[in-house]
């Protein structure tokens, strides 16, 4: 095995992403050793139990001798922790983050600078709707993207700082870009955030409906709608700081989505066929294109099988 590319990370929130990130530069041989840390004291009990490498009991330890710090929080906590981070970090070293608005993190991280260390945020674009540190497994990055955000810096020494991150990322399986924060926010909005949001809502308005069906919405609920329940059982704390600090980006696609919406709407009420034919054909053409990209299965129903056999499931 080659040598890890960086001698020492630290994570700061072990949860899904920060214990995913632990497990894989470990199984990777990423990072010589992993020190996590994370504000809950039920958390840190819990990530100890799990073999995700060190856990530390405060913050200004766990980020002391790191290389690179990791900052896997929810996006509204991103600047106090940084601000508390960054006076223990040392000289040289990288702090990112992994956070899912880019525009955010980037004034975060870059108002809790003090110029002696290399800001590179980032974004893996995988994970799933579970939270906490058990939810973390290894291979999450493998074949995913991962967007960094990289500041104006030309200097050699950022540069370098820019490339070992890169390797990392590599190192656990993900292709990296990198891209401008605003772009970032821009078509995250439309491919995660909104899906998010229609999800929550159309799962809140079933909800509601419940109560009227008298328990048919769940009883049929394989007939699309259980998809949906999948998205929106994602964690409220990460969705709403999502939804707060990416609200131009947001509120655009969703008035464009309303807008379609109407019309869809409108087709319906006038019985237009044509119209509906058109724009479900063009749905169809983006699956096959996501599928030929090589960004999902093209096995019937996601490959789930809708009848486990109950002995191999043990
Ligand atoms: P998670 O499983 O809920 O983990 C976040 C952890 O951070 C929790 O253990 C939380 O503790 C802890 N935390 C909160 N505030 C803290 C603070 N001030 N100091 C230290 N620890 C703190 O969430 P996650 O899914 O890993 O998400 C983490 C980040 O990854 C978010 O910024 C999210 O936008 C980004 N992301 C998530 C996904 C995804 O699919 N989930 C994908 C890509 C990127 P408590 O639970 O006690 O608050």
């Amino acid at each position: 095995m080659s040598d890890p590319v960086f001698p020492s990370i630290a994570i700061v929130g072990a949860g899904l992403i920060g214990a995913s990130i632990a497990r894989a530069a470990a199984e990777y041989g990423a990072a010589g050793s992993v020190i996590l840390y994370d504000a809950s004291d039920d958390v840190r009990d819990r990530a100890n139990g799990l073999d995700l490498g060190t856990v530390s009991d405060t913050l200004a330890l766990a980020v002391a001798n790191a290389d690179c710090v990791f900052l896997c929080v929810p996006v509204g906590a991103l600047s106090a922790v940084a601000a508390d981070a960054v006076p223990h970090m040392k000289t040289g070293a990288i702090l990112t983050d992994v956070g899912s608005v880019k525009g955010e993190a980037a004034a975060a991280l870059t108002a809790a600078g003090d110029g002696r260390i290399h800001i590179i945020p980032g974004h893996p674009i995988a994970g799933t709707e579970q939270s906490g540190p058990e939810a973390g497994f290894a291979t999450l990055f493998r074949d995913a993207w991962h967007i960094l955000t990289p500041g104006n810096d030309t200097s050699p020494d950022y540069l370098a700082a820019v490339d070992a991150l890169t390797r990392f990322w590599q190192a656990l399986g993900a292709k990296v870009e990198t891209m401008d924060a605003a772009r970032h926010d821009r078509v995250l909005a439309i491919t995660s955030h909104l899906p998010h949001l229609i999800a929550f809502n159309i799962v809140a308005t079933a909800f509601d409906m419940e109560t009227v069906e008298q328990g048919e919405v769940v009883k049929y609920s394989a007939g699309g709608f259980r998809d949906f329940t999948r998205i929106a059982a994602s964690d409220p704390v990460m969705w709403r700081d999502v939804f707060l600090t990416n609200k131009d980006a947001v509120l655009e696609c969703l008035g464009r989505f309303s807008e379609d919406l109407a019309a869809l709407q409108r087709a319906i009420r006038w019985g237009d066929g044509d119209m509906l034919m058109r724009e479900f054909s063009r749905a169809r053409t983006i699956r096959k294109a996501i599928i030929d990209a090589g960004q999902d299965s093209s096995e019937v129903n996601f490959g789930r099988n809708p009848h486990p056999d109950p002995e191999a499931e043990k």
